[in-house]
C-alpha cells in the first residue's frame, strides 16, 4: 500500500463506489477503491436486475458489477482489498486505518460502504449462518429443493425472498412478529396468493437447531396474540412456544448501514446510523457530509430508495462533489510525497 497522500479514496466497491470511481478516474483523480468486506456489494447477491436503465432484457447483478469495475479500471481507478476500521478526520490529510493493518492518507474520501443484512438475535444464529441459515435467498435458495423453509420478516424483502424460495422449497412460511405486513400491497398480494407460501402472524424465531455438518433441522418459535412475543417473554409475559421442523431459515429483517468506522469523525448520521447528506447553500441535494472532505454515496446514506440506479446516481454526485472540493484546495492535483506514516 502506498505511503503517498492520495487525492481520493472510495470506500466500497458496490454500484455506488464503482460509479464514483468511473467519474473520479475520468477526472484524473486516480481514485483508490477499497473493496470492503463484501466486494461488489449487494448486487452480487442478486440474480437478474430488470430495472437498471439501458438493459431492456435485464442484466445479471454480478455482470453489472464486473462491467462497472472494468469501466473504472479502464479510466485508471485502482482496487485494493480491505475495509476501513477507523478514520481520523480531525487533521488533513485524512488518515484511514484499514482491516489489512495498513494506513492510507487521502485528501478526500467517498463513503460508499452500503448496508448489511440484519440478524434477529436467535439462539445459534452465528453458528448456523451459512449452514442452512441465510440472509440471501437468491444465493442459497437452490440448496433447499424439497425443504420446508422459514422466512423471517414482514417487509418487501421478506415477500420477495418467500416468492423466490417457493420455486425450490416444498413450503415457505413467512414468520412475522405482528399481524400486519410492512410490505407494499402488490408484493404482499403476490405472496398471499402463492399456494406454497403461508404466514405465521405474531410469531418470532427464538432459536435455530442443527449443526454445521447437517444444516438446520428445526426451530423454536414463540408467539403471542398481541405480537412482539420475544419482548413479551423478556417481560415475563406468557408466550406460546413451539418446535417446528425446517430445512432452512432466511432472514429478511432489513439492513444496517456500514458506518461504524465513522464513530468520532463528526460525520452526521441519523438514528439508524445512515449518513445524512448535506444540502448546499441553496438548499439543493449534494453528496457532502458534515465533514468537508468526506462525501457519501449509495445505500449508506439512503434508507429510502436503495436502488442500484439511485446508488449509481449518488456515486457520480459524490465524485463530482469531491472533485470540486479538491479543486478548491490550494494543492497541486498530483499526489504530494510525504514522509511515511
Ligand atoms: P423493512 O425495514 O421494510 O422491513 C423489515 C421487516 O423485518 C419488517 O417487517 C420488520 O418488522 C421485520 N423485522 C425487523 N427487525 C426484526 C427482528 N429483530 N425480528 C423480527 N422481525 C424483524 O426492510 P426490507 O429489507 O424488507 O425493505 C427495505 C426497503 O427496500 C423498503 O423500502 C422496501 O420497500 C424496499 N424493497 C423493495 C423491493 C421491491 O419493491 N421489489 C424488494 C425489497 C425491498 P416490523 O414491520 O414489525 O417493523
Amino acid at each position: 500500500m502506498t505511503d503517498e497522500v492520495l487525492d481520493l479514496v472510495i470506500a466500497g466497491s458496490g454500484v455506488a463506489g464503482l460509479s464514483a470511481a468511473v467519474y473520479a478516474a475520468r477526472a484524473d483523480l486516480d481514485p483508490l477503491v477499497l473493496e470492503g468486506d463484501e466486494p461488489g456489494g449487494q448486487l452480487t447477491l442478486t440474480t437478474d436486475v430488470e430495472n437498471y436503465l439501458g438493459f431492456p432484457d435485464g442484466v445479471g447483478g454480478m455482470e453489472l458489477i464486473q462491467r462497472g469495475r472494468e469501466q473504472a479500471e479502464q479510466f485508471g481507478a485502482t482496487f485494493e482489498h480491505g475495509s476501513i476500521v477507523s478514520a481520523r478526520t480531525d487533521s488533513r490529510p485524512i488518515a484511514l486505518d484499514l482491516s489489512t493493518g495498513d494506513t492510507v492518507r487521502t485528501r478526500a474520501l467517498v463513503v460508499a460502504t452500503g448496508a448489511s443484512a440484519r440478524w434477529v438475535g436467535a439462539e445459534n444464529e452465528a453458528e448456523l449462518m451459512g449452514y442452512g441459515l441465510s440472509t440471501c435467498a437468491t444465493c442459497d435458495g437452490a440448496f433447499h429443493r424439497g425443504d420446508d423453509v422459514l422466512v423471517i420478516g414482514g417487509g418487501d424483502s421478506a415477500m420477495e425472498e418467500a416468492l423466490f424460495l417457493a420455486k425450490f422449497a416444498d413450503s415457505v412460511t413467512v414468520v412475522h412478529r405482528r399481524d400486519e405486513l410492512r410490505a407494499s400491497e402488490i408484493m404482499a398480494e403476490r405472496a398471499r396468493e402463492h399456494d406454497d407460501v403461508t404466514f405465521r402472524w405474531n410469531t418470532e424465531l427464538q432459536a435455530i437447531h442443527g449443526s454445521q455438518e447437517d444444516g438446520v433441522s428445526s426451530t423454536t418459535l414463540v408467539s403471542h396474540p398481541d405480537g412482539y412475543p420475544r419482548e413479551k417473554a423478556a417481560a415475563d409475559v406468557d408466550v406460546e412456544t413451539e418446535t417446528v421442523d425446517v430445512g432452512g431459515v432466511f432472514y429478511a429483517v432489513g439492513h444496517t448501514p456500514n458506518t461504524a468506522f465513522l464513530d468520532n469523525t463528526g460525520v452526521q448520521r441519523d438514528e439508524d446510523d445512515y449518513i445524512v447528506p448535506q444540502a448546499d447553500e441553496a438548499g439543493r441535494l449534494t453528496a457532502r457530509t458534515t465533514v468537508d472532505a468526506v462525501f457519501a454515496a449509495g445505500d449508506v446514506a439512503d434508507p429510502e430508495y436503495r436502488q442500484a440506479i439511485t446508488s449509481a446516481g449518488t456515486g457520480s454526485m459524490a465524485a463530482l462533489d469531491a472533485e470540486e472540493y479538491l479543486d478548491s484546495l490550494d494543492v497541486a492535483p498530483e499526489a504530494t510525497p510525504t514522509p511515511s506514516a
